[in-house]
């Protein structure tokens, strides 16, 4: 029996790593799933494989910058007028900076907190009323383990994560009388194109993957699809009770 048979998902940054196996993942659960990304080439390949599995139905792209107000806007518009209605939204799309507080430039501080906490709060402000008009809802948001523990050089993305995980809380609270829960994920090191591109950026990327590794207790990095289980898990009535609170998903990362 599917999970989400009926039900629609809309998950930002989903031509891509974690958010493309959330919509993999919701798919085979039965959801129609609305793939949002600013890269038009990815979000289509998404779509693509989507369609492939579970027929022309099951998938659109909407192309958009989650960080603009029309754009958030008008992503919601799409999934309604192409589904009717929206019962999971995920906010998934972020970009990382590898700055600390003195060599994070203004400009780049405001770039990184549009994306990754103005883009949870827009989607959220869109969505939330049609999940009234609805009678529920779930919301999830991607943040992440450097919410939780300092990291070099990881000033303004630990902090828009740490954003992420205040601003879940409160729509947790404000909602949960009227059938929206509002959790957040937080993954540790993921194997995703993100995190890959990092990598490679780094003077010896073999040495500095093997050494990303063992930091986890698990001593390994996670797959997307293992972020992708968590949200599932969150979005299903198993999580019924759920709301307001975060998943550490990282190996035993933060728990040293
Ligand atoms: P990714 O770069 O592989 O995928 C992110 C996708 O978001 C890309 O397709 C990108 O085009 C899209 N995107 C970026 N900015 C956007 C915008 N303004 N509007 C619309 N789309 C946009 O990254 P990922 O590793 O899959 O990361 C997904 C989430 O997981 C992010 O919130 C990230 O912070 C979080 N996270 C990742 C890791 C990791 O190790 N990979 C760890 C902790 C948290």
């Amino acid at each position: 029996m599917p999970k989400f048979g009926g039900k629609v998902a809309v998950i930002t940054g989903a031509g891509s790593g974690i958010g493309q196996a959330m919509a993999w993942r919701f798919m085979r659960e039965g959801a129609s799933i609305v793939v949002v990304d600013q890269a038009t080439a990815a979000a289509d390949a998404t779509v693509r494989h989507l369609r492939a599995e579970g027929g022309e139905t099951v998938a659109c792209a909407y192309i958009a910058d989650v960080s603009q107000p029309s754009a958030a806007q008008a992503m919601v518009a799409h999934a309604i007028n192409r589904y009717g209605r929206i019962d999971i939204l995920c906010n998934n799309a972020a970009i990382l900076s590898e700055t600390s507080v003195v060599s994070c430039e203004p400009e780049e501080w405001d770039r990184v907190m549009a994306v990754n906490v103005r883009g949870v709060y827009l989607g959220c402000k869109y969505v939330i009323p049609y999940m009234l008009a609805q009678g529920g809802g779930c919301i999830i948001n991607t943040a992440s383990t450097a919410a939780h523990v300092g990291l070099l050089n990881r000033a303004v993305y630990s902090a828009s994560k740490g954003a992420v995980l205040a601003l879940t809380r409160q729509i947790a609270i404000e909602y949960a009388g009227n059938g929206i829960r509002a959790n957040s994920i937080s993954p540790g090191s993921v194997e995703s194109p993100l995190l890959i591109e990092m990598m490679n950026r780094q003077a010896n990327p073999i040495a500095y993957r093997a050494d990303l590794a063992a930091k986890h207790p698990l001593q390994r990095l996670a797959t997307p699809d293992e972020i992708a289980g968590t949200a599932v898990y969150l979005a299903s009535d198993d999580a019924a009770f759920v709301t307001g609170t975060d998943i550490v998903v990282d190996g035993g990362l933060i728990a040293r």
